[in-house]
């Protein structure tokens, strides 16, 4: 690694930051220093800087936060899927074709939705719905008959209702079947519409997988049918006469599985159900293998975070693999579903904010010997003058511990609070020389290497983890965060995000670094003159659905960009984010209602004479237009 802050180059940064192992191919630095999406068509390749993207939106009345989305990305990856199937089934000689569905719980937001649906129409690209309202999203998104609307989650009278209708307009509406309960359900709604259903089953496959969610995979997941009861259903549905209708075996295995044998294992195990019930008269024709596809959040190639496998693998494995067990029971190939959403539209989506202030914890010093001070103080300030490069622990232990007597002192009255203020400086400034003769002791334990994490500065925010990232918060997904500019040049500093809740929850500090995750981020020294901007990669699945309003943060501003066949960048739609009205409302606090009491209060106050007239109409003025704001820091 460069470490020369003159001949520091973008191809540093992209090292430092890793952008080209998560990338994706998406995102690169541009020789200016700033960040690029690079948008691929038959066109050809388009380039633009989220810098100039930024300023665009600055220019239109969007104030930081914004989420952005990117809209080629959206079309590329659904390209791609289908264009990495099709090599696929191509190469393997596979006898049928690969159709998926977006599952919009991953992205229920409309412009996403329909943009999925615009761009995956050629492709007959349908739609997953998990409840009665993505149900009615489907409906009246999808017109080609050709794509497919899945229909998971349990499902009561109204929501089969509604299914019915998807398919008496012809749209390939599928039941799957998630409980017993269901099936009597469908076949009496069904017989009083007087249209067949198309229905699937879930299995509950034993198959477990690695990752963030391996506790709810096999014997034990939630969902799925046991073979016990898909026994049953199947026998229901002879009895019925309608095993003709079963068409589909379906599984999800859990969302963003690093390993791919995992899912080899998954669809080998669903195949082998596959032939049985279509041993049983069933007459199946899709295979649908849910969710799960990853993303390499941090271009590790293993881990919760990343995936071992490359979408063309994937493909390839799960064709092999379907051919392998079906060919032996001379059993017709399936079309292949996927319901995949995070692979989809993670990289969509970039979180975009300005950082609003950096406390730092550099020590401010005078040339004191401490020497009238108390007993810690003078040690304190001893250590500083005598600090040997040799004894680094034994000086690190010493710090704290008279850092430590130090603030008994204080608890018990004995010193005051600037004398505490010059023993903390001490201490601090023991520790910053300490830190910086480190990298010379060639085995350090582990205190002295992370005790620059002990001493980053601290990086103010102007956004929500809660609102706008919370698997960061929840489960403790790390997204790549990095400037979108200045990277051309070296940063200066080490930090943590916090963000606006004043919540000690609310805060990034696990990264992507060079050799693994890291607990504090690169940054650059702020510049008077300019705002700095981070932005956080690849948050497009489920960051904007499971967001909240922690300490009333609402929806930032959002906004999707795209660039024409001519590399032109349009502004395509903006949404403005909550007001603080809107945000208060959502919590059954009704704005009229408190202005009228803020209102009342003030004009008590001018007739107690607390106030004056004028004062009160400027209150007045400001609390109006307070509710009528963005909930964010305005620049
Ligand atoms: N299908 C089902 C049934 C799901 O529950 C989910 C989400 O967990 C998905 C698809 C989407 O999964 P992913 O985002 O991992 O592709």
């Amino acid at each position: 690694m460069n470490d020369n802050d003159s001949t520091w180059t973008c191809t540093d940064s992209a090292e430092l930051y890793g952008i080209d192992r998560w990338g994706g191919g998406y995102f690169s630095i541009s020789p200016r220093g700033e960040i690029e999406v690079i948008s691929s068509s038959p066109h050809g390749e388009y380039r633009v800087s989220l810098r100039e993207i930024v300023q665009g939106l600055e220019a239109r009345g969007l104030e930081m936060p914004i989420m952005l989305r990117l809209e080629n990305l959206i079309e590329q990856r659904i390209g791609e899927f289908y264009s990495a199937f099709n090599k696929a089934i191509e190469s393997a000689g596979y006898r049928n074709c690969y159709q998926g569905v977006f599952p919009i719980k991953v992205n229920q937001q409309g412009n996403v939705v329909q943009a999925v649906s615009r761009y995956g129409d050629p492709y007959h690209h349908g739609l997953e719905a998990g409840s009665k309202a993505e149900l009615l999203i489907a409906m009246a998104t999808l017109t080609n008959s050709s794509s497919l609307i899945i229909c998971n989650g349990y499902k009561d009278a109204e929501f089969i209702d509604l299914g019915l209708q998807a398919r008496k307009l012809g749209l390939k509406c599928i039941f799957v079947i998630e409980t017993l309960k269901e099936v009597p359900i469908i076949l009496e709604r069904s017989a009083h519409w007087g249209v067949d259903p198309l229905l699937g089953i879930r299995m509950k496959l034993s198959t477990r997988v690695d990752g963030q969610w391996a506790g709810d995979s096999g014997d034990r997941s939630l969902f799925g049918l046991t073979s016990t009861q898909i026994t049953e259903v199947v026998e229901q549905l002879k009895t019925a006469r309608k095993l003709s209708c079963l068409q589909l075996l379906h599984f999800h295995l859990g969302s963003q599985i690093p390993n791919i044998r995992n899912i080899r294992d998954g669809v080998r195990e669903a195949c082998c159900y596959f032939v049985n019930i279509a041993a049983q008269g069933a007459d199946l024709k899709y295979l649908d293998l849910g969710g799960g596809l990853g993303i390499d959040y941090d271009g590790m190639g293993s881990g919760d975070h990343s995936v071992n496998y490359t979408l063309d693998e994937y493909c390839f494995d799960v064709v092999e693999t379907i051919q392998e067990h079906l060919d032996p029971y001379d059993v017709p190939h399936p079309t292949i579903i996927t319901e995949s959403g995070r692979a989809v539209v993670a990289p969509m989506s970039v979180l975009l904010f300005n950082i609003l202030d950096v406390v730092t914890f550099e020590p401010r010093l005078s040339n004191t010997s401490g020497d009238h001070h108390c007993e810690p103080i003078r040690a304190l300030c001893d250590a500083r003058r005598k600090l040997d490069a040799k004894r680094l622990q034994e000086f690190y232990n010493d710090s704290f511990y008279y850092r430590d007597q130090v603030h008994e002192a204080f608890l018990r009255g004995q010193i005051g609070l600037q004398e505490r203020a010059l023993g903390e400086n001490c201490f601090l400034s023991i520790l910053q020389e300490i830190a910086s003769l480190v990298p010379q002791v060639k085995y350090p334990s582990a205190e002295l290497k992370h005790l620059g994490d002990y001493l980053a500065d601290i990086y103010y925010g102007n956004f929500s983890v809660f609102k706008s990232l919370p698997d960061a918060w929840a489960i403790g997904q790390i997204f790549p965060v990095m400037p979108i500019h200045r990277l051309d040049e070296k940063p200066d500093r080490r930090a943590v995000i916090a963000d606006l809740t004043c919540d000690c929850d609310g805060k990034l500090d696990r990264f992507v670094g060079m050799q693994g995750h890291t607990n504090t981020l690169p940054l650059h020294s702020l510049k008077e003159d300019e705002e700095y901007y981070i932005g956080v990669f690849l948050v497009g699945a489920y960051q904007e659905t499971l967001g909240d309003f922690h300490n009333l943060f609402g929806d930032t501003n959002v906004a999707s960009v795209r660039v024409d066949a001519e590399g032109r960048l349009e502004f395509v739609h903006e949404i403005k984010g909550d007001s603080v009205a809107e945000v208060l409302g959502y919590v059954d606090h009704q704005p009229r209602e408190l202005y009228r009491r803020f209102h009342d209060f003030a004009e008590r106050s001018v007739r107690e004479s607390r106030i004056s007239l004028k004062e009160r109409q400027q209150m007045l003025e400001l609390y109006r237009k307070s509710m009528d704001g963005y909930t964010y820091f305005k620049g």
